[in-house]
């Protein structure tokens, strides 16, 4: 641009000299020229006045255009610039000279006495003189003329000339500054732009990068800062895999030689893990259930819900102790497993899966079924020698009384009562070893339990009397009867209120109530007895279970598990709440009878 600028300065400058040339050079001669005609034609006027006989006004006109013609013509002279100028100016200063001798002869013939003269005079010399000076003065203006033509032509073609070549400087100015751009976008575009795809795939994790740019400036220094880094990630990425491999391998060996069954499902129960032990246990092979769903891989509804519930909630889910076991029927002989499942969380509470940890539980529940066996068997056998026992004892009692000295009697009496419990413990036992072996016989029926709490309270009334314990209860008419073997259901209830009767003091007091709960009837024998310590209540029902008190108030510890597994075999369930120190209240749920769930026959 600044190039197109001093052209068009220079051009400019050119085209001004050229037309002030001509003004300068032909102006000031083309105005004499003119001036010097007019003023001849003016003297040849004065010389008609002067033939027509205005002497003095004819010379005076032509003596004032003299003056005019000279200065005009000094001013020719003065501007002579052009060639055969000066020789046209001097041919016209000599015949203007000879004009003007031509007027002094006919003004003194027109003064003289021969006046018809100067009419000759006139048309044979001055006129022919007259004509001489002014074609002499129009060549001259056209001399200027022509050279002022062709100055204006040169101007002309200097004007184009600038205009051609200004247009041709302008196009190459483009053209450079394209060419520039071009060169620019090729030098500082291309490689903005390498670096730019070479920064993408860094971030994609492709730390493979490769710059062709070269340069020493600092475009180059910043693509070798690029390709450092690249491989400098590269490295520690490829050390985090390395750790991050070793770790996985550790975790999965470990995981692998656990004996236990474990399995890692994500929080679409995708399986992510499973060791061997765990799919051998479901007949597959890690490879085969990997990724795969688990309800797709393993044929265990329940299971399957526990998980997804878990994997939705993100909360252990609670399951007793019979719902945690998985029976596995394929098996010969059948296996059981424990089964627990856990949530997996991030620290910040997100749910990363769920983990199934199975544990071989088969011996266990063997050894449990060998114990019942024994327990059964002994209890059995240990039934008809107490039963002889104990009828010797009364007939000893009976027959040789008078013959016993009073401590004798008492001897007798504590066997008697010994065996007495022996028999009860005995009974128990065969009860509970029937009802977990599933050969308790079952008289199912309609049975109303406002009737049976009615009849239990009637047992116990008495006693409650004797003691000092108030015994109230609560017994609404709208509960639906259930489904249920009355005699056992009266045993559960005995059993509690007996519990509730050993274990509250004189002046306490015991409270049955029955009410509604959805499709069950439920029923609370409630006390304000020492309570349960927090420690035992999760295990109260087990068997042999007795809370250790200073005072020794008999039982087996048998109750409550006859208890639990009666009301489980009706399809109901039994808890405890108790504060310690404030009573406990005992509770069990039988199903009413359009809702009952008892499908179960109990073989003897
Ligand atoms: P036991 O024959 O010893 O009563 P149970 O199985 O019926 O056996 O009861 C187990 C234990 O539970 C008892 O030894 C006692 O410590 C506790 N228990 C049962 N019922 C009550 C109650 N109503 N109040 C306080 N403790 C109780």
């Amino acid at each position: 641009m600044v190039t197109v600028c001093a052209l068009a300065v220079v051009s400019l400058h050119r085209l001004g000299q050229a037309s002030q040339a001509i003004l300068q050079e032909n102006y000031r001669s083309i105005l004499a020229a003119q001036n010097m005609i007019e003023a001849i034609e003016r003297q040849d006027s004065a010389t008609l006045l002067l033939l027509l006989g205005h002497n003095s006004e004819g010379q005076k006109q032509f003596q004032e255009y003299e003056v005019e013609f000279l200065k005009w013509l000094g001013r020719a002279h003065d501007n002579i610039t052009i060639a055969g100028e000066g020789q046209l100016v001097k041919t016209i200063e000599a015949k203007y000279q000879d004009y003007l001798t031509a007027f002094s002869q006919l003004r003194e013939w027109r003064l003289t006495p021969a006046p018809n003269l100067s009419t000759d005079y006139y048309r044979q010399t001055m006129q022919p003189q007259f004509q001489a000076v002014r074609e002499r003065c129009i060549e001259l203006r056209r001399l200027n003329q022509q050279i002022m033509e062709a100055a204006s032509i040169r101007a002309e073609s200097v004007s184009t000339r600038a205009i051609g070549s200004m247009l041709l400087t302008s196009t190459a100015a483009v053209g450079s500054g394209l060419a520039f751009s071009l060169l620019l976008s090729t030098f500082l575009v291309r490689p903005l732009r390498e670096m730019s795809r070479a920064s993408d795939r860094i971030a994609e994790g492709d730390y493979d990068v490769v710059l062709s740019i070269r340069s020493n400036d600092e475009l180059g220094n910043l693509a070798s800062k690029i390709v450092t880094m690249s491989r400098k990630l590269q490295e520690f990425h490829q050390l985090n895999v390395g750790k991050l491999m070793a770790e996985k391998q550790r975790s999965e060996a470990i995981i692998s030689s656990i004996a236990d069954g474990i399995i890692v499902v994500d929080a679409h129960s995708q399986i992510i893990a499973i060791n061997p032990s765990a799919a051998r246990i479901f007949h597959t092979s890690p490879q085969l259930a990997q990724g795969r769903s688990f309800v797709d891989v393993f044929d265990h509804q329940e299971l399957y819900e526990s998980i997804t519930i878990t994997a939705q909630t993100g909360e252990t889910p609670y399951l007793s102790e019979e719902q945690s076991i998985l029976s596995m029927s394929d098996d010969n002989p059948r296996q059981y497993y424990k089964f627990s499942i856990t949530p997996v969380k991030t620290e910040d509470d997100q749910m990363l899966g769920v983990v199934l940890l199975l544990q071989n539980v088969t011996q266990l529940k063997e050894l449990e079924q060998l114990k019942t066996q024994f327990v059964m068997t002994a209890s059995h056998e240990l039934r008809t020698p107490l039963t002889g026992i104990s009828m010797s004892i009364e007939l000893l009692m009976e027959s040789a009384q008078e013959k016993l000295s009073p401590t004798q009697q008492e001897l007798l009496k504590a066997a008697q009562e010994d065996v007495q419990r022996l028999r009860m413990l005995v009974n128990d036992l065969l009860d509970l070893g029937k009802i977990e072996s599933g050969r308790m016989e079952m008289d199912v029926d309609a049975v109303s339990l406002g009737g049976l709490l009615e009849k239990a309270i009637a047992l116990f009334s008495r006693q409650a009397q004797e003691k000092g314990v108030k015994l109230t209860s609560s017994l609404p008419e709208n509960v639906p009867d259930v489904r249920a073997d009355a005699n056992k259901i009266i045993w559960v209830l005995t059993n509690l209120i007996a519990n509730a009767l050993r274990y509250t003091d004189t002046g306490g007091h015991i409270h049955l109530t029955l009410r509604r709960l959805g499709d069950y009837a439920c029923v609370l024998v409630t006390d304000d007895g020492p309570g349960i310590p927090l420690d035992y209540q999760p295990r109260i029902f087990d068997k042999f279970v007795q809370v250790q008190t200073p005072r020794d108030v008999g039982g087996s510890g048998l109750g409550l598990a006859i208890c639990k597994e009666i009301v489980k075999a009706h399809g109901g369930t039994i808890w405890v709440d108790s504060t310690p120190g404030n009573g406990s209240t005992f509770t069990f749920t039988l199903p009413v009878v359009a809702a009952s769930a008892i499908t179960r026959t109990y073989e003897t």
